[in-house]
């Protein structure tokens, strides 16, 4: 059993591959394979990683490192992506050139989203291809790489019949900063949930298959529990919410990197949307749709989240990899291990062994929301055994959610439309069609901007 993670040079290799490693009984894996196409990157990531697999778990797991697709993808049974292609110093790109002319620069919403998917979608599809060569017929692509909503509509487009499901990590993050203020285990917990890829809502939160939605909107406007400084506090000084029992949750504040440095905004506009709006509970990203024009305003154009996790997460890493290299001596702190990792881990444990665990997955809707059009890619919750998703379907979904939602499918349709055919009228109707963009003028001179920046990696549009 042979598990490759794709884009093994990433900061999240480490606690993937511990999650993996604490799985191998139920997962039966003989080998990790870490690929990418930045040979020296990943090779520092390897030394961690061996480090993981036989010094601290003392597992016999197989580790190979390799840039050559065949030695990476022969035979494996899954392939983990998480690619980020031009890395950390194109992701500033997108986040510092929308701030420029006024709109919200963000790696995954807006026009800093569609330019990342820009470059993201044809690796994909490469991607896709070397595995369906030389990995095993029922291989499964379990893909974290972002833009996932774009990612995904392209791979419903040019590769419908791949085995691949396209995940994310963020509803998972609001539902353990949830129970760890409530001191609530999260294996107790069950959600309903309806969007797009980081634009969506929980509609139900169950706890022990009682309803706590409503009274946990109440509990999380009153005591902030979403706002970082307060979560941790709260957990340790208030306990559990009334009638939930406390029962322990798990010790992951410290480790949801989902709460530091400019996140905060994030969560913050959660109280602001939840505010105005007294329904379900909001994605966080749907900030930048909601309150487009403030998180401007609060953003500081020289210094993104991109430089946060340069100057944070991507330095301690390899500084402490290079650390371990000259001393022998390793900081544990230097990786994230945790939900992000056990996520997908979960996941490839499901399908394996057809436990029909429920998930979150990205997905064609097939008219499981009535309201919504039937190809496109939403975010549902789904049944998970040997064959794939099951996904559960809903009733149809409010006007307002559904206004939202159709006028981002309709961006990210026409921008894969434009992306594959070369064509910039599609590419900036689609820039001019997002919520985050206030004219086709400034559509416009925020596209000519990402074409120069993007030149080494976009296909060219006429
Ligand atoms: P990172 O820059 O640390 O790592 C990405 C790696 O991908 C790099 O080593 C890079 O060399 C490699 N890469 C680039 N193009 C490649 C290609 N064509 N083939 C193989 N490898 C390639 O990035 P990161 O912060 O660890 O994030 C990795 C990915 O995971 C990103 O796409 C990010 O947006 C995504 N992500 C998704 C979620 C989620 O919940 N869906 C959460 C976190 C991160």
């Amino acid at each position: 059993m042979i598990i490759t993670l794709a884009g093994g040079g990433s900061t999240f290799t480490p606690g993937i591959v511990k999650s993996i490693a604490l799985r191998r009984e139920e997962l039966e894996v003989d080998e990790i394979r870490l690929y990418d196409i930045d040979g020296e990157r990943q090779r520092k990531v390897g030394v961690l990683v061996d480090w993981i697999l036989h010094e601290d778990l003392g597992t016999d797991i197989k580790l190979t490192v390799t840039t050559d697709p065949k030695e990476a993808f022969t035979d494996a049974s899954f392939v983990f992506a998480q690619m980020r292609v031009g890395k950390y110093a194109m992701r500033e790109q997108d986040e510092k050139i929308p701030l420029r002319h006024g709109c919200v620069g963000q790696e995954t919403c807006g026009c800093g989203g569609m330019a990342y998917g820009m470059r993201t979608i044809f690796p994909m599809v490469e991607l896709i291809d070397l595995v369906e060569k030389y990995a095993k017929d029922d291989y499964w692509i379990l893909n974290y790489s972002n833009p996932a909503a774009i990612v995904s509509e392209a791979c419903r487009v040019l590769r419908p019949d791949a085995r691949i499901i396209n995940i994310c990590d963020m509803p998972i993050a609001i539902i353990d900063v949830v129970c760890e203020a409530l001191q609530i285990d999260k294996r107790d917990v069950e959600y309903d949930y309806f969007g797009l890829n980081h634009f969506g809502w929980f509609t139900s939160i169950r706890c022990k298959g009682e309803e706590i939605l409503p009274e946990l909107r109440d509990y999380i406007m009153e005591h902030e529990i979403l706002l970082p400084d307060s979560y941790v506090k709260n957990a340790a000084k208030q306990g559990a919410m009334a009638g939930v029992k406390k029962d322990g949750g798990e010790s992951g504040a410290e480790q949801n990197r989902h709460t530091k440095g400019s996140w905060y905004y994030v969560w913050k506009g959660v109280y602001e949307i939840m505010e105005l709006f007294p329904e379900y509970l909001p994605n966080t990203y749907l900030n930048y749709y909601l309150q487009q024009k403030e998180f401007v305003e609060h953003s500081d154009p020289e210094r993104t989240r991109a430089n946060e996790v340069m100057d944070g997460r991507e330095k301690s890493l390899f500084e402490g990899i290079d650390r371990y290299e000259a001393t022998g001596e390793i900081d544990e702190s230097i990786f994230y291990a945790g939900s992000h990792g056990d996520w997908i881990a979960d996941l490839a444990l499901a399908l394996k062994n057809d436990t029909k665990a429920r998930f979150l997955v990205i997905c064609q809707n097939k008219g499981a929301i009535p309201n919504m059009p039937y190809d496109a890619m939403v975010e549902l919750p789904a049944y998970i055994g040997k064959n794939g998703p099951e996904v559960i379907s809903r009733d149809e979904i409010p006007l307002f959610q559904q206004g939202l939602m159709m006028q981002q499918v309709n961006c990210e349709k026409l921008l894969v439309e434009g992306c594959i055919e070369g064509s910039y009228e599609k590419v900036l109707k689609a820039f001019a069609l997002n919520k985050t963009v206030p004219s086709i003028k400034v559509a416009k001179e925020v596209l000519d901007d990402m074409i120069e920046a993007n030149k080494d990696y976009w296909p060219e549009l006429k």
